[in-house]
């Protein structure tokens, strides 16, 4: 299903949580809602689910009107799927009671027993829970539990998927292994799936495309490799890309670092860059040498990290973030030059 966002204002009292924001998700397609605490990722998200009534503005699903400031088709039309943060499981309910409940709703009326089983059956599958199907919550560990909030959600074969937050409560490795199981849901089901994170890594690992909000507006909309490599706004630079942004002047392509003599050619860097005087170049992008030409800086930090070293390096007022590779070891306290590689087209 296409979901088409147009013009959407929401206000709370003096709070303007959505500031005209316009967007249209193709069907099947996978967006990513990612900014930091309070910017409106969840208000976008139950505006879209038919939970919150827009103030001005129109959403639209299949070309249909099913929100704006008079209408608003129940929730329960709507044909979609949810998860959230917190997976209220009961207890005395077993992995495949749970997913089965759902399908009790009226909704469901003229859908079969036995269809209604095998579409039982193929959410279990699709979770990958079949072998767990008679277990209690309290059997399950905190990814299993996550997964039958999952199987929950698409049992109906929802049109429209919409998660916020899901795999916050889970631990570090457990994330990595569920975002995996979500892009395989995402393929099995051919759902739209609407997805609101605060972490890069999980909107950049998952998402066809990815919005970035902040104080309620949408700073820009892009592929992650576009956001990554093309941010289009400051506050995405640093936001996304971690970029460190250098002081200098821009002449047409050309970037001239202040108070050095140093210049780059680049012809990819989004115009508020050029205004504001500044280059933004990521940690990987930068080079550091002992000898020969370079911005000049002082390592104050360094943290091994593997299969690279991170770096900070105070050059004037500013602290510069670079990351190298492990073999490449500089001291705090040691002078190095700072050299900017030639970053990646898209
Ligand atoms: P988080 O990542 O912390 O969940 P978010 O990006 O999802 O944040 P929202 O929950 O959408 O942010 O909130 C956006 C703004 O709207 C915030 O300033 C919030 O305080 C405000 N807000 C959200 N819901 C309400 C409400 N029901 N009444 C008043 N203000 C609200």
């Amino acid at each position: 299903m296409s979901l088409s966002i147009e013009n959407v204002t929401k206000k709370f009292n003096q709070t303007l949580a959505l500031d005209h924001i316009n967007v249209s998700i193709k069907d099947s397609e996978f967006i990513a809602i990612l900014g930091p605490s309070g910017c409106g990722k969840t208000t976008l998200l139950r505006t879209i689910g038919g939970f919150i009534q827009p103030t001005s503005g129109t959403i639209r699903m299949d070309g249909v009107v099913c929100s704006d400031a008079k209408t608003m088709i129940p929730v329960e039309q709507r044909n979609l799927g949810m998860v959230f943060q917190s997976f209220a499981l009961w207890p005395h309910m077993t992995v495949r009671q749970h997913v089965e409940f759902p399908m009790k709703s009226k909704r469901q009326r003229h859908i079969s027993a036995q269809e209604k089983e095998k579409m039982v059956d193929y959410a279990l599958k699709c979770t990958g829970l079949t072998a767990l199907e008679n277990r209690l919550p309290g059997e399950l560990s905190g990814g299993q539990r996550q997964r039958v909030a999952l199987a929950r959600a698409i049992v109906g074969k929802p049109s429209v998927l919409l998660m916020d937050e899901p795999l916050s409560a889970l631990d570090a490795e457990l994330k990595i292994s569920m975002r995996k199981e979500i892009q395989d849901i995402h393929k099995m089901t051919g759902a739209t799936i609407v997805y609101v994170t605060h972490d890069q890594s999980e909107a950049m690992a998952m998402a066809d495309r990815i919005i970035i909000m902040k104080d309620g507006k949408i700073e820009q909309i892009g592929t992650p490799k576009e956001i990554y490599c093309h941010p289009a706004t400051r506050f995405v630079s640093t936001f996304v890309s971690k970029c460190n942004l250098i002081k200098g002047r821009w002449n047409g392509d050309y970037f001239q670092v202040l108070n050095e003599p140093i210049r780059y050619h680049d012809g990819e860097i989004a115009p508020v860059f050029h205004q504001e005087g500044l280059y933004p170049v990521r940690p990987e992008e930068i080079r550091l040498v002992t000898q020969g030409e370079g911005i000049p800086g002082v390592i104050t930090n360094k943290q091994y990290n593997g299969r690279e070293i991170h770096y900070s390096v105070q050059y004037g007022e500013d602290n510069f973030t670079v990351y190298t590779s492990a073999n490449e070891e500089y001291e705090p306290g040691q002078n190095i030059k700072m050299v900017i590689e030639r970053r990646e087209a898209v």
